[in-house]
C-alpha cells in the first residue's frame, strides 16, 4: 500500500508511463538551455568487461539513435547534452575482442567497435554422482522447451525507457560474488553462474528492483517459481527459486512491490533468491546496478 502511495505521491492521479514521459520531456527541454542537464537516468556502474555494461557516446540528436547488438536492440539514454547506448557484454566475450554495435539516426548508419576490456572470473570443479547432473529424458526435454520459451521471453523489447538504471535490493540478504563463476560438474563446463543469489529464509517477501511490468511468470525446472519483469527497452530483472509468486503476467508494478517470496523451489540445495539483471538479452553483473552490499 505504501507502495502504490510513493508512485503517485506528488504527481496526483499521472500515471506512471506518462510520468515518465513527462520527465523526458522536461530533461530534453533543459538540455540546450543548461548545456549541462541533470541525469533523466541514474546509471549503472560501467566496466566494459564480459558481464559488464559498457557505455558508448552517441553524440546528439533530436531522436533517438536505434542501435543493435547481434541483432538484439540496445538501451539508448540521454543522460547529459548527448545520447548514449548501455550494452550488456556477454559473460561468453573474450577480452580483447570487439562487438559490433549497429547505429542508426538521422545522420544514417554507422558502426562502433567496443573493445571487450579483460576480466577474470572463478572456476569451480566439482566431483558428484553421475546421477547428480544427468537429466532424465523426460527432465532434459522439459528442460529443452522451458530453455527456448525463456530465451523468447528474455528478448523482450519494450520502447518506454526505464525510470532509472539503479535498482534497490529486492530482498535483505547476504549476497553470493558468484555472478560469472564457472562450474565444471565431472570435467564438464556448465554455463557460468548468471545472476547474483541472496540467501534469506523461506517466505521472505522479495521486491521489484525497480517499476515495471511483469512480463513471464512460471514454473520451471532448474529456476523453479520464476517472475521476469521489463524495466523498459530490454532492462529485465528475474527473479527465481520463488515460494510463491505473488504478481501476475501484465501487471504494472513500482519499485519495491511484492513479486513473491523466497523459496528453494527449481533446482537448489537451499532457500535463496536467485536475482539476474538483462540488458540487451544478455545477463550482466546484478551487482553493478544495486547499492554497495552491507552484510546481513
Ligand atoms: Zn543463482
Amino acid at each position: 500500500m505504501t507502495l502504490r502511495r510513493r508512485m503517485t505521491r506528488g504527481l496526483g492521479t499521472i500515471g506512471s508511463m506518462q510520468r515518465r514521459s513527462f520527465l523526458l520531456a522536461l530533461a530534453a527541454l533543459a538540455a540546450p538551455a543548461s548545456g549541462n542537464a541533470t541525469p533523466a537516468v541514474a546509471l549503472p556502474r560501467i566496466a566494459a568487461v564480459p558481464g559488464g555494461v559498457a557505455r558508448v557516446d552517441l553524440g546528439p540528436a533530436d531522436t533517438p539513435p536505434q542501435v543493435t547488438v547481434d541483432g538484439r536492440r540496445v538501451l539508448v539514454m540521454r543522460p547529459a547534452r548527448d545520447w548514449s547506448a548501455l550494452v550488456g557484454i556477454p559473460l561468453a566475450a573474450r577480452p580483447g575482442s570487439t562487438l559490433a554495435l549497429q547505429v542508426a539516426d538521422a545522420a544514417g548508419s554507422r558502426e562502433i567497435a567496443v573493445r571487450v576490456q579483460p576480466k577474470r572470473y572463478a572456476t569451480q570443479q566439482l566431483k558428484v554422482a553421475p546421477k547428480h547432473v544427468q537429466l532424465s529424458p523426460e527432465d532434459l526435454a522439459r528442460h529443452e522447451r522451458e530453455r527456448e520459451h525463456l530465451l523468447q521471453v528474455l528478448q523482450h523489447w519494450s520502447d518506454a525507457p526505464p525510470s532509472t538504471l539503479r535498482l534497490r535490493t529486492p530482498v535483505p540478504g547476504r549476497r553470493s560474488s558468484s555472478f560469472g563463476l564457472r562450474r565444471v560438474f565431472n570435467g564438464e563446463a556448465r554455463n557460468p553462474h548468471s545472476g547474483m543469489d541472496i540467501a534469506a529464509p523461506v517466505g521472505t517477501p522479495v521486491a521489484a528492483a525497480a517499476a515495471g511490468a511483469v512480463i513471464d511468470t512460471g514454473e520451471y525446472f532448474f529456476n523453479g517459481n520464476t517472475v521476469i519483469v521489463d524495466h523498459g527497452q530490454g532492462f529485465l530483472t528475474l527473479y527465481c527459486h520463488l515460494d510463491a509468486i505473488g504478481a501476475a503476467s501484465g501487471a504494472r508494478l513500482a519499485a519495491g512491490e511484492p513479486i513473491g517470496t523466497v523459496g528453494a523451489t527449481g533446482r537448489v540445495t537451499g532457500p535463496h533468491l536467485h536475482f539476474s539483471v538483462y540488458l540487451n538479452a544478455t545477463a550482466v553483473d546484478p551487482a553493478l546496478f544495486l547499492p554497495a552490499a552491507t552484510t546481513g
